[in-house]
């Protein structure tokens, strides 16, 4: 397993089950990739960005059962959402069934007008209607899509965009309106559960333990520092993977579970060239996320998290409340071996408050400096933790993550490859491969299962791993069942 991400976890957990002796190469010195945690030189621990799972992400769910850190996972069923006076809205579920039950909160929704609110209604019963699949969206990008809906700029702007810009890292105009759709019918649509937030109450990284236990447990191992330069190919088989220390590890097969572009530097050049779906991954763009971590020396915020609306930062997670629920379930503070990337200033520990924000497709705040996108989030906070004014900004820490998800592009999963490779025993995991979802953890355990089930299917022992969608309930599916009544 070359790469430590949640896809090689995922992979490696689910093949370690069925029997195998997994060794994991990972180039880090902990595990977790694109979703993990470390330490700042002055000792604070902080996730690299802050990350949501959605009641909807089965497979990440399972994976988490799996690892043993589901209960290190806590979930929330009131989304708060602020506005530039600071006036606050919820949205949570009621007692009516799916499609209807976060109706009555959204009504009472002050954000948006009446005219809002009947065209986003409009363009929900459509997806409801079409279980999910409206017709027309064939290469449209979401924003076209809502615009064939006719949906107001307020609705556009207020509701689809603060939702989907944060769920799928990437402005509408450049989002494929069936990832845009899809969002709402799993999240909001099909199931009273879908849209739960789930948030850990450990650092990220901390999720991870478990994955190395049932991988060593079977006679496996987990290296870290332990970066692949090359792997080798010979007669169409794996040969053997080249670390950066020189030394050559073989495998009876071996499961590529990095970045997409880390891979294409890792093969022999004449074999991506001969193949598509290899030459096609230099097509996948990514899009960038930016977290901004705040220390104030006092109490700024109630909310465990909240959504702002007409601001460049789109959540404030509320990290000491957060990481006290996981306190408060008898989780202890534990020694971490290394430090890296941050940039925080030098100092005490602060005992107030600590939050994290996070800014998604952050294009504009990439050539952005250090100081000017905290001096922004700053500016931010004050409309809506008014606290924040008279409160002493002690510490903060930008970390942007240039490519932090690939880009859901128009068309996107024409360049996506399947999990089995043109190599006989090499398979390919991680967000980016086909597994009908967005760049998100959840896509990336689905990648891992896809490649184990993949892999075991071919050494004689099929076993299946994916875990099915949250059922379609209540009203939804009655209308989704007469949509394909209909069609056939
Ligand atoms: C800032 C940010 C915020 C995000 N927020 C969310 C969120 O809220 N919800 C959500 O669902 N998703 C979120 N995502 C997306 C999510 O983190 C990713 O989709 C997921 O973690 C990708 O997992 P992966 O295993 O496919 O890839 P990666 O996590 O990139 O794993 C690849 C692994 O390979 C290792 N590697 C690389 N090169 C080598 C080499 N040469 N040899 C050995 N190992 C190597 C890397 O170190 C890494 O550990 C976010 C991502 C970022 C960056």
């Amino acid at each position: 397993m070359i790469g430590g991400g949640l896809a090689g976890l995922s992979c490696a957990v689910a093949l370690a089950e069925a029997g195998f002796r997994v060794r994991l190469f990972e180039k880090r010195p902990h595990l977790g990739g694109r979703a993990t945690s470390y330490t700042l030189p002055d000792g604070s621990e902080v996730d690299n960005c802050q990350h949501v799972t959605l009641g909807c992400c089965t497979n990440l769910a399972d994976f988490y059962r799996r690892a043993g850190a589901a209960g290190k996972v806590r979930f929330y069923d009131r989304l708060h959402f602020a506005d530039v006076r600071g006036r606050r809205s919820t949205i949570e579920a009621s007692a009516l069934p799916p499609p209807l039950h976060m109706a009555p909160s959204f009504l009472f929704f002050d954000a948006l007008t009446f005219a809002d609110k009947r065209s986003i209604a409009s363009a929900m019963l459509a997806i409801v209607r079409s279980g999910g699949k409206p017709p027309g969206t064939e290469g449209a990008s979401m924003l076209e899509w809502l615009h064939r809906m006719e949906q107001t700029p307020g609705a556009v702007e207020r509701f689809w965009r603060v939702v989907l810009v944060s769920a799928l890292d990437e402005e509408l105009a450049r989002t494929d309106a069936h990832y845009g759709i899809e969002v709402f019918w799993k999240a909001f649509l099909s199931n009273g559960k879908g849209y739960r937030v789930g948030i850990p109450s450990v650092p990220l990284a901390e999720l991870y333990d478990g994955c190395r236990e049932a991988v060593v447990r079977r006679g496996g191992e987990v290296r870290f520092r332990a970066g692949v330069r090359e792997i080798r190919v010979s007669e169409n088989r794996f040969a053997g993977a080249l670390l950066e220390d020189g030394s050559v590890e073989e495998g009876d097969a071996c499961v590529a579970a990095v970045p997409h572009d880390v891979l294409l530097s890792m093969l022999p050049k004449e074999m991506v060239e001969g193949d598509s779906a290899l030459a096609g991954l230099r097509k996948i763009k990514t899009s960038p996320i930016t977290g901004v971590h705040l220390w104030f020396d006092r109490t700024v915020m109630t909310e465990p998290f909240l959504t702002l609306l007409d601001h460049t930062t789109q959540w404030v997670f509320n990290k000491s409340l957060l990481h006290a629920a996981g306190e408060t379930e008898g989780r202890k503070a534990r020694p971490r071996e290394h430090a890296e990337e941050g940039g925080a200033e030098e100092g005490v520990m602060p005992r107030g408050q600590y939050l994290q924000l996070v800014i998604s497709a952050s294009y504009d705040l990439v050539p952005r400096s250090r100081q000017e996108i905290i001096d922004l989030c700053v500016k931010e906070l004050a409309d809506v933790l008014p606290k924040t004014r008279e409160a002493k900004l002690v510490k903060a820490t930008v970390i942007k993550e240039i490519n932090a998800t690939f880009s859901p592009e128009p068309g996107v999963d024409r360049w996506r490859p399947g999990q089995e490779s043109s190599v006989q025993n090499l398979y390919l995991a991680g967000d980016w491969t086909r597994t009908g979802w967005p760049s998100t953890m959840e896509g990336a355990v689905r990648s891992g299962y896809l490649a184990a089930e993949a892999l075991l299917a071919v050494a004689g022992k099929p076993q299946t791993f994916l875990q099915p969608d949250l059922p379609v309930e209540g009203l939804a599916k009655i209308w989704a069942a007469r949509k394909w009544e209909g069609a056939s």
